[in-house]
């Protein structure tokens, strides 16, 4: 998996829901003039090209620039003394600026508000987590154009090639591209998946957590694995894991717990050369005390945490209890920023498409997000945190790959 060095993140609908804020601050100026206010989907649908163009969207085709110029006006009084009443981070992007702050990735943001309300919000909400904030200036072409983007780069000393640029709205995909930079699309902000795809994006992110794989340097993360009591090895590819667990078998008995993971690495029938494997999945007997147990996890917090759910609990319990060893096989995708990042990937990405996978008629499967639903369907009915290895386990060890592996 190819690991960026630094990250451009949009502001509005990527890091902050300013929606209220905007709304406000938008039909304060526009009223003042005698024109409608407008809603807050009104809003949504009109910001990502300065917030110009979120006035002159909003009022009747014929307004001329004196009265574009008077409700902006109207609109900035406003927002300057109201910047942050109702804006607020999206869940889990605190965590993740600090996270990746940790692994060494340098930050900025670049945005089409104008300059000052940019850097006002991030010195609020993100104080000492962002290097560069570049908002709208007078005399430098708004995004898409690639100018402010090529400032950034210059400025945090790195190459486009070895940046992230994360957005939410087709104007971020667009700027990225103009700019030679991979393009992430977001899809918690104000566009659909399908404008991101048609715009250009190169990867899609459900959940701030997702971004983490392609940042994360696993020299580093060993220490916060290491630190709570797990073994830890990492592998840049499926196969060099998969003939590392067949030595770790090799004249065993193993047990795995249900995996996607291991489904795709196909590590039924290459363990099977060395050892005994039972797998329920494909109809062995179960063995109730293997020497070692295999499994995934749903989520890996960069803290140390290992983070399950299940619903019949054979998994669950497996890891903690009846084995010597246990190996928990992992791809770049389940690590997550921390403790509440990790139980929210948990519910809110692995639950959703597990219950799709297995036809489930939960709430989760048709719109990719837990509601915490009391279904008898329900697949989730154990959250299994490992704060550290089970005393009663020998050895627990985390085997990270550097590829998308599982849910
Ligand atoms: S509690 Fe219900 S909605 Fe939430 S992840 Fe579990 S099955 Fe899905």
């Amino acid at each position: 998996m190819k690991r960026y060095r630094a990250a451009i993140f949009d502001l509005d609908g990527t890091l902050l829901n300013t929606l209220g804020d905007l709304c406000a601050a938008a039909s304060a100026g526009l009223t003042a003039h005698g024109y409608p206010s407008i809603t807050e989907e009104q809003t949504r649908l009109r910001v990502g090209n300065g917030i110009r163009n979120l006035i002159l969207r909003s009022l009747p085709e014929d307004a001329g620039d004196s009265v574009i110029d008077a409700c902006l006006s109207g609109f900035r009084s406003h927002y300057e003394a109201h910047l942050h009443d109702l804006t607020h981070p999206y869940e889990g992007i605190p965590a993740l600026l600090h996270a990746l702050r940790s692994q060494g990735v340098k930050i900025a943001v670049l945005s089409n508000k104008y300059d000052r309300a940019a850097k006002r919000l991030i010195e609020h909400f993100f104080p000492g987590l962002i290097t560069l904030t570049l908002g709208e200036r007078p005399g430098i072409p708004r995004k898409p154009d690639p100018t402010s983007t090529r400032e950034v780069l210059a400025a945090l000393g790195v190459r486009p090639e070895d940046t992230l640029y994360i957005g939410d709205s087709g104007v971020d995909m667009q700027t990225a591209k103009n700019a030679g930079l991979t393009a992430a699309g977001v899809t918690w902000g104000f566009r659909s998946r399908e404008i991101l795809l048609e715009n250009g994006a190169d990867l899609l992110a459900d959940h701030p957590a997702q971004l983490l794989a392609h940042f994360a340097d696993p020299a580093r993360l060993q220490e916060g694995f290491t630190r709570c009591g797990f073994a830890f090895s990492y592998f840049e590819t499926s196969s060099q894991a998969v003939d590392y667990l067949k030595n770790v078998c090799r004249g065993k008995t193993a047990a795995f717990g249900g995996s996607m993971t291991l489904e795709t690495l196909g590590a039924y029938d290459a363990l099977r050369e060395g050892g005994t494997v039972h797998w329920h999945w494909r109809g062995d007997p179960p063995d109730t005390a293997p020497e070692v147990f295999l499994t995934s996890a749903n989520a890996l917090a960069l803290t140390g945490e290992v983070v399950n759910l299940d619903g019949n609990c054979n998994r669950a319990a497996a890891s903690m209890y009846g084995s010597d060893a246990v190996y928990f096989i992992c791809g770049m995708n389940k690590l997550a920023p921390d403790l509440p990042s990790a139980v929210s990937r948990t519910r809110n990405i692995a639950a959703p498409r597990n219950a799709r996978r297995l036809n489930r008629h939960t709430p989760c499967a048709a719109d990719g997000r837990c509601h915490d639903c009391r279904s008898p369907e329900r697949i989730c009915r154990a959250l299994a945190i490992l704060l550290a290895p089970s005393s009663s386990v020998k050895h627990t060890e985390i085997v990270l790959v550097g590829e998308t592996l599982g849910y």
